[in-house]
């Protein structure tokens, strides 16, 4: 595994504008901490130190722009729940309890930063749909059904004319409506917190660590010089082993998105449903996200891959625009050939337990890795949460993450890459719904 280097296009990203020239780690920056990570996770955390130790300089040092990595590839989901629906009933409620508190709590800090700082980024408080197309996905309403209704969460069962009448399409015969979930274009979200720091923060983009040497100070070692520092927070995720670290933790799998061009108002007319937008998720394995935007795109993911290489590879770009055009035209045939405009992939790090690296792993050191599919939320609670740790304040919601076991041990390659493509096989099956 190498730190990160996505060679190929990020949609969201792409549709801002050119941000200013990128600050660089050049020489020797010396600080009394550095934050290694610009995703949700680090933003989070390095804001939250920041406030604790308002006389100290953070590094925040990310390899690529704040925005152009994972936390600004996905569907632009910050859900307020999240739990794996065939994990049911819940081997320990408590637990998942806690991760319902720990997204929700992370969904109020990123809701409450937006509106302090006015970050452009389409937040748009509209909730999810989960959406059925096929038995499978029928299945999968009744299994989040239940799921709900153990931890307490309201929601409202929809029938094909209802999803209809929200989405446009006739497409889905079922659909389970949850409020709480904000969508955005999470570049944009990114780019917003990034650029609303506090002072003490110093971030270094297009700064990729290449080497760690730990010890006391911490060498973090960049192409063009070296961070120095007396307490490291790592936040790198999928990319962790890359640094030496939770390298039997993660399968890094890829999943594909493609944004289309914002809808004429005609096209807009003829595709019908919530004109502001909506978000839409599969109740089936291998079903399709949705997201159509406030400005008229559509956002479509599906298809699954492994190894973050397969991010950038050409072939797989191509067979998901494929299958995402594919996807459009099952569902609005008003609208079948609007132009995807972009179609990237992205990386996260897959645990077998929904487990999270998280806390103290070293004499300075510190990390939270492992967000299995709801990072936007999970990951900025989860960075305020560990520079809580770092400085000694404790909290229910702290108790609550750590609450999350360590990921579950992962066998090392070539026999972690057949395992997770052999699921992955099984997974393409599924595709009734995509
Ligand atoms: C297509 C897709 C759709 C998804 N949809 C959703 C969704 O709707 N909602 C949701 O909540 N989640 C979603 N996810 C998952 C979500 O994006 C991740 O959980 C989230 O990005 C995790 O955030 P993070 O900050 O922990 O890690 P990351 O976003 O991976 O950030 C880690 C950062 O560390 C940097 N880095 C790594 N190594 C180094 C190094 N050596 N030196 C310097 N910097 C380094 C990386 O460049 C990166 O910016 C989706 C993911 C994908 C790919």
């Amino acid at each position: 595994m190498k730190p990160p280097a996505h060679a190929a296009t990020n949609g969201w990203y792409n549709i801002l504008p050119a941000p200013p020239r990128a600050q660089r780690v050049k020489g020797t920056v010396r600080v009394p901490w550095a934050v290694v990570g610009a995703g949700f996770t680090g933003l989070a955390a390095a804001r939250t130190l920041a406030g604790h130790l308002p006389d100290q300089t953070i590094a925040l040092v990310e390899a690529e722009r704040v925005g152009f990595g994972t936390s600004g590839r996905n569907s632009g989901f910050v859900l307020e729940s999240h739990f794996m629906p065939h994990r049911l009933p819940f081997p320990d409620l408590e637990r998942a309890m806690a991760a319902t508190r720990l997204c929700t709590g992370g969904r109020d800090i990123l809701k409450s930063l937006v509106r302090r700082h006015r970050i452009a980024c389409h937040w748009h408080d509209w909730g999810k749909l989960w959406v059925a197309g096929s038995r499978a996905g029928e299945e999968g309403i009744l299994r989040q059904r239940q799921g709900n209704d153990a931890l307490g969460i309201r929601h409202e069962v929809l029938g094909r004319d209802d999803v209809e009448a929200l989405t446009g399409t006739r497409f889905y015969s079922a659909g389970l409506k949850v409020e709480g979930t904000a969508l955005v274009n999470p570049a944009a979200l990114c780019r917003g917190l990034a650029d609303t720091l506090p002072a003490n923060i110093a971030l270094h983009e297009e700064s990729p660590v290449l080497d760690h040497q730990q010890g006391r100070p911490h060498r973090l070692v960049t192409p063009e010089g070296e961070v120095v520092a007396d307490g490291v927070i790592l936040c790198t995720n999928v990319y962790s082993p890359s640094l030496g670290v939770a390298r039997r933790a993660m399968a890094p799998l890829v999943l594909y998105a493609s944004l289309t061009r914002p809808m004429t108002p005609d096209e807009a007319e003829a595709a019908g449903g919530d004109r502001h937008g909506f978000g839409l998720v599969p109740a089936a394995r291998g079903g399709s996200t949705i997201q159509r935007t406030p400005d008229g795109r559509l956002l479509v993911r599906n298809t699954l891959a492994y190894g973050p290489a397969a991010a950038s590879q050409p072939t797989r770009l191509e067979s998901a625009r494929f299958r995402h055009a594919d996807s459009i035209r099952k569902r609005w045939p008003a609208i079948a050939d609007i132009d995807i405009e972009h179609t990237w992939g992205g990386c996260v790090g897959i645990t077998r337990n929904d487990g999270h690296l998280f806390g103290a792993i070293g004499d300075g050191l510190w990390a939270s890795i492992g967000c299995n599919g709801a990072g936007i939320s999970r990951g900025t609670m989860a960075g305020v949460l560990l520079a809580d740790l770092v400085v000694g304040r404790d909290s229910e919601l702290l108790r609550d993450q750590q609450r999350i076991p360590a990921p579950g041990w992962m066998p090392p390659e070539p026999l972690r890459g057949l395992i997770s493509r052999s699921h992955l096989r099984q997974h393409a099956a599924d595709i009734a719904e995509r």
